[in-house]
């Protein structure tokens, strides 16, 4: 018989128990040793739209002249939407925010280019700015094919981000509909 990922979870789990093994205070002492000092800090798990709850661990925060540095990531057991769980996306949150292929910077790949390219945030606000405004300039339509005033900008979408917070979100909507931007989809979590 091939084994099942849950069988094979439930015969390891008997096969410790048999030879007398209980790895519930090494684990347990493992993550206190882990955040014995750290602040901790709430926030939302970024990834989908259930919205987990979780408790960043930070190393550092009050010493002067050091960085700080997450170093555990576990679900908040207060917050009423997970109660401490989380999927294994959640769980791996620590590898999201450090991680070495994060994209710390802006980048851009501009037409035709087989590459990105890294620019600053102000360029890269520039640039945005002025495509935001040559593409609503070229595509801002006042009436209908009926003669109806409709004033709408068919050219740009938003889809917003899935950290956004309600204010946040009640921003875009300002700014996208005084634009004329009707394709518009966000997701208010937090
Ligand atoms: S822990 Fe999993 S279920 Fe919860 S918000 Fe993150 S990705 Fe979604």
């Amino acid at each position: 018989m091939t084994p099942t990922r849950r069988t094979f979870l439930k015969a390891g789990g008997a096969l410790v128990s048999a030879l007398g093994f209980d790895l519930a205070p090494a684990y347990a002492q493992s993550r206190e040793l882990r955040i014995a000092r750290t602040t901790e800090t709430r926030s939302t798990c970024p990834y989908c739209s259930v919205s987990c709850g979780i408790i960043i661990h930070t190393l550092g925060d009050r010493a002067k002249n050091v960085t700080p540095q997450v170093v555990h990531v576990e679900g908040d057991p207060d917050h009423p939407i997970n109660r401490g769980t989380l999927c294994p996306k959640g769980s791996s949150l620590l590898q999201d925010i450090i991680n070495p292929r994060r994209l710390m910077k802006p980048q851009v790949r501009r037409p035709g280019s087989d590459h990105w390219e890294d620019i600053s945030w102000d360029q890269a606000i520039d640039e945005i700015a002025h495509l935001v405004k040559k593409t609503r300039d070229e595509t801002f339509v006042e009436k209908d094919a009926q003669g109806r005033t409709v004033n709408r900008c068919e050219g740009i979408a938003w889809n917003g981000g899935c950290t956004d917070t309600n204010e946040f979100n009640y921003l875009v909507v300002k700014s996208m509909r005084s634009l004329g931007v009707c394709y518009l989809e966000n997701q208010a979590r937090v």
